[in-house]
């Protein structure tokens, strides 16, 4: 294959060796179901009770306990919404959040909305930002949950989790932040920021795919959305991703060792990667406030569609992603984009480059050959920089 640059690290990162080694033994001689009693199975359940300590120590919980083990970022956003909206139903039926959330929160609230749900989607302001004030004053007397984005997966702007998580302890509301794009990149301490609720998944920081988990503070009432058996606690059924958990607990521990230096290191990545792009393309806007997780830049390229800049990256190996959640079908305007208020049409040209741990200072290089000659060329082919041109004669 030829040479591969992967920039997206925000959609998926690869396993690192350490954790793929650590993960092996539980496939193979080690395979004994955690929740067998025999002792051929205390090895797997010592493990996961080892992986559990492992991330609540990252996240600053106060016990262990206080971690559930479940199968995706999104099942723990679904689970964490749904699971209390219901567990409190008699306080009332009022949800907040944001309306630059990952699909996994904001169809879980639509869904939410269809059984008689009311919910309340906050605007970020232009630069990504929630003002916590805003979410004060949404706060009735049946509202239930707060869920709110601890660092947007498309902007990486990190969100006033601190304040927010306050303001929803002051009013006794639950507070979930989906920090699937935080933990293991930027310090997250669920204690001193009041959260109740907090999802994270292990493919976002080089742990496999498919296996995540869900912090429920002790005492904050949620039910279960899946059924089945005995598993954590009673509260998450379906036989324990023994491997998959052992490597999110690596994972979180090898991720969290060299966080500061990795983010010292990916920000001057992304500053080389920023400033290029911008003195070398003219009509670029670079997206979200400077308050960021290491490593994400989005960037606006006016004239032109993000669908054509990607095929022509792909073609020289680079691997980037569009704002938008576009499937082959439709080619709608990314939500994140749009409740920043950018037009549909920026939006539309708008690629996100999400650094991690494997790119290395020539890959920005490469890219940075590569990309003004794609943008070049499809503003040559625009009838919208056509017309711009003709304007401005
Ligand atoms: C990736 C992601 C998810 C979904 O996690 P999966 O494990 O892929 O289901 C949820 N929220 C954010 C912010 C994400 O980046």
């Amino acid at each position: 294959m030829k040479k591969i640059v992967y920039m997206d690290n925000a959609a998926t990162t690869p396993v690192r060796a350490e954790v793929l080694a650590g993960m092996l033994p539980y496939f193979g001689n080690d395979f004994a179901n955690p929740a067998s009693k025999y002792r051929f199975a205390s090895k797997p359940y010592a493990e996961l009770d080892e992986a559990r300590v492992k991330v609540a120590s990252a996240i600053g919980a106060a016990g262990a306990d206080e971690i559930y083990f479940t199968g995706s970022g999104t099942e723990s956003d679904n689970w964490a919404i749904r699971g209390a909206a219901f567990a409190n139903i008699n306080k009332g039926k009022h949800i907040i959040t944001t309306a630059f959330e990952h699909h996994a929160v904001l169809e879980t609230c639509k869904n939410l909305e269809s059984h008689g749900f009311e919910v309340t989607y906050l605007l970020p302001d232009k630069n990504g930002r929630i003002n916590p004030a805003d979410v004060e004053s949404a706060i009735r007397a049946d509202t239930t949950v707060i869920s709110v984005i601890f660092v947007n997966n498309e902007l990486g702007v990190i969100q006033p989790i601190e304040e927010i998580g306050r303001i929803a302890r002051s009013r006794g509301v639950i507070f979930h932040t989906d920090a699937v794009q935080a933990v293991a990149h930027i310090p997250v301490d669920v204690v001193g920021c009041n959260i109740d609720l907090l999802s994270l998944s292990a493919h976002k920081f080089y742990g496999p795919k498919g296996v995540a988990a869900l912090y429920i503070r002790k005492g904050v009432k949620i039910e279960p959305i899946i059924f089945g058996g005995m598993q954590e606690g009673n509260k998450r059924a379906g036989t324990h991703n023994t491997p998959g958990i052992i490597g999110l607990g690596l994972a979180i521990e090898y991720g969290l060792a060299e966080m500061e230096a990795e983010a010292e290191r990916l920000n001057k990545l992304r500053s080389k990667l920023v400033t290029g792009i911008m003195q070398g393309i003219p009509f670029a806007k670079l997206n979200g406030s400077e308050n960021r997780a290491p490593g994400v830049v989005n960037i606006s390229f006016r004239f032109i569609e993000s669908e054509s800049i990607l095929n022509l990256l792909d073609f020289k190996g680079i691997c980037a992603s569009s704002g938008s959640a576009c499937n082959s079908d439709s080619l709608e305007a990314s939500h994140v984009l749009l409740a920043i208020g950018m037009s549909h049409e920026e939006a539309n040209g708008t690629v996100r480059f999400s650094l991690g741990r494997y790119n290395t200072e020539s890959d920005v290089d490469y890219v940075l050959e590569a990309l003004p000659p794609i943008i070049e060329k499809l503003r040559n082919m625009s009838p919208l920089y056509d017309d711009f041109l003709r304007g401005k004669k």
